[in-house]
């Protein structure tokens, strides 16, 4: 089946939702997500959003240098300034939009987070910013007659004539159908299941990277690959994150004799950079023999910390502590990506016709280390960038679905069981491409993966376990391939002892 639009967005997130509700609503928008619209990182979101509001206390510069600290000093400063000043625009937008976020007294309420100087994270109903913010983007969405969101739509490639994106190809039930459009945004998210070890949403496998680097678009800084310190430990690997905002209020992290031990790590203690946190948090778990730390937060006021994190309070009750009364277990887990597909300052990918906003964007902004809360506004900036762009250049872009396009490789029909693969890619992650890694380690890695590959070759099937196995080892081999290239530590590539693996 053949389908036509002006705009055609992959992906129900943050980035995706928002970019279709900010173009002109004249243009015909399509939105393909490949589950429930709901399943997103966008909707798990926590602690919330950076920007300055604070005028008293706070300057856009401040901003931009905790952004630097945090990204090792080689963050794209354009993309940086961009990404600051624009940040209040946005969050007006999203307050016109119908989004409420949490106030004190009046005004704001601003939080601090880790690697922040200064409070400046807005939140939405204590702890589930995400939730606040997707609902009301949803109803949105669904309510404007020009957009049409598709779920269990699987994005499976890019449809490309004379080296130009003239739309994509999706997988529903079972049948390949053709998405033409004049301009194709892809906000399909990170790469959680490369890792295995994740708080991402199940959903996110890297699809749109791996798909834009098949159509020839430039994919960068995939080395930077961000692991968040305190996700709830469980021996079932159930896992859930508790956000750095707790550490922000004043918990403290111990070991599992009962030991804070950040001050042997970092002068900023629990509110240093998440690699900082992360890269401590393993070696005491390593010096103790232990499969986690703990975060306490017993000290703190009770009343408070129900109603600033209701939902980690909730979740914490599921699995029988009370947080009040009892230190919550945590380890690292893979959180984020700040390397991906490279844009512009508008989300134009390197491909006429594509743009790539959201985690699945290489920006620059973050450097090798993403600063907390800055990528919810990443989402929003550039997004909103790309619709701009869109709505301003579409008109001279003529109707393309009639155009050659170069084929892309069919898949044959069927059922193949590649769970066996999946999982090997996601233990090679774990152990060489984590949170501490090795010359050496990165080379068994590649090899590993090759082997892998061979081994799917000869399962080739069209269905969407296969399709995501081969994303999620293309993206695993970007990886790897590209922390080779980093010879030297910086941010969250860090070259060190080989025993950083994640424990799951
Ligand atoms: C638990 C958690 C808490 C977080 N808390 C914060 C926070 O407090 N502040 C902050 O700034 N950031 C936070 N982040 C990071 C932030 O939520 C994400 O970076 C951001 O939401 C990404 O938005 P996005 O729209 O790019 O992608 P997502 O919200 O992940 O959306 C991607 C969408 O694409 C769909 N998709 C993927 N592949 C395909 C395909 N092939 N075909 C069709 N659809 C596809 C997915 O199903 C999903 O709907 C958090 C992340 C997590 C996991």
């Amino acid at each position: 089946m053949n389908k036509k639009c002006d705009v055609l967005i992959v992906g129900s997130g943050l980035a995706g939702l928002y970019a279709a509700l900010l173009l002109d609503p004249s243009l015909k928008v399509i939105v393909l997500t490949k589950d429930l619209m709901k399943e997103s990182n966008s909707y798990l979101a926590q602690g919330g959003i950076a920007a300055v509001f604070d005028e008293e206390h706070d300057k856009p510069e401040d901003h931009v240098n905790d952004t630097l600290r945090a990204g090792a000093g080689i963050c794209n400063l354009q993309a940086l300034h961009v990404l600051v000043d624009e940040a209040a625009q946005n969050i007006c937008n999203l307050q016109r939009m119908g989004v409420s976020f949490d106030q004190e007294n009046g005004k704001l309420s601003l939080t601090r987070e880790g690697g922040h100087g200064r409070a400046r994270i807005l939140h939405i109903d204590g702890d589930a910013t995400g939730k606040g913010l997707m609902d009301v983007l949803i109803r949105n969405a669904q309510s404007r007659p020009n957009i049409k969101i598709i779920e269990y739509s699987l994005c499976v490639d890019i449809l490309m004539s004379n080296n130009r994106c003239i739309g994509v190809l999706a997988l529903e039930k079972d049948k390949l159908n053709y998405y033409y459009a004049k301009s194709v945004i892809l906000a399909a998210g990170g790469l959680g299941m490369i890792y295995g070890i994740t708080t991402n949403a199940s959903t996110l496998t890297g699809d749109a990277i791996t798909m834009a680097e098949r159509a020839g678009a430039e994919i960068k800084d995939m080395e930077f690959v961000q692991f968040h310190p305190t996700v709830f430990y469980s021996k079932e690997n159930k896992r859930f994150l508790i956000s750095e905002a707790v550490r922000g209020e004043g918990a403290v992290l111990k070991n599992i004799h009962g030991e804070r031990f950040m001050h042997n790590y970092d002068e900023r203690q629990e509110l240093a950079p998440r690699d900082v946190v992360s890269r401590a948090i393993i070696s005491e778990m390593d010096k103790t023999q232990a499969e986690h730390v703990f975060l306490d937060l017993t000290h703190l006021n009770r009343a408070y910390i129900f109603k600033r994190f209701p939902n980690i309070t909730g979740k914490c009750r599921e699995y029988g502590i009370d947080i009040s009364t009892a230190m919550i277990p945590v380890s690292p887990a893979q959180h984020y990506l700040m390397g991906g597909i490279k844009t512009d300052l508008w989300a134009r990918t390197s491909i006429p016709g594509l743009y790539a906003c959201g985690e699945t964007a290489c920006t620059g902004v973050h450097g090798a280390n993403r600063l907390a809360s800055n990528s919810l506004l990443e989402a929003l900036v550039f997004a909103n960038r790309a619709s701009k762009m869109i709505t301003a250049s579409i008109e001279n872009i003529k109707d393309l679905s009639q155009s050659r396009e170069q084929r892309t490789e069919m898949l044959p029909p069927g059922n193949c069981d590649v769970s066996a693969e999946r999982e090997k890619i996601q233990v090679s992650m774990r152990k060489y491409a984590g949170i501490i890694r090795s010359v050496e380690g990165l080379n068994n890695c590649c090899k590993m993966l090759n082997e892998i590959e061979n081994s799917l070759q000869k399962k080739k099937c069209l269905n969407k376990e296969f399709i995501e196995c081969f994303n999620i080892l293309t993206t695993a081999k970007s990886i790897t391939h590209q922390a080779l290239k980093r010879k030297k530590s910086i941010g969250a590539h860090y070259l060190g002892e080989e025993k950083g693996m994640l424990r799951a």
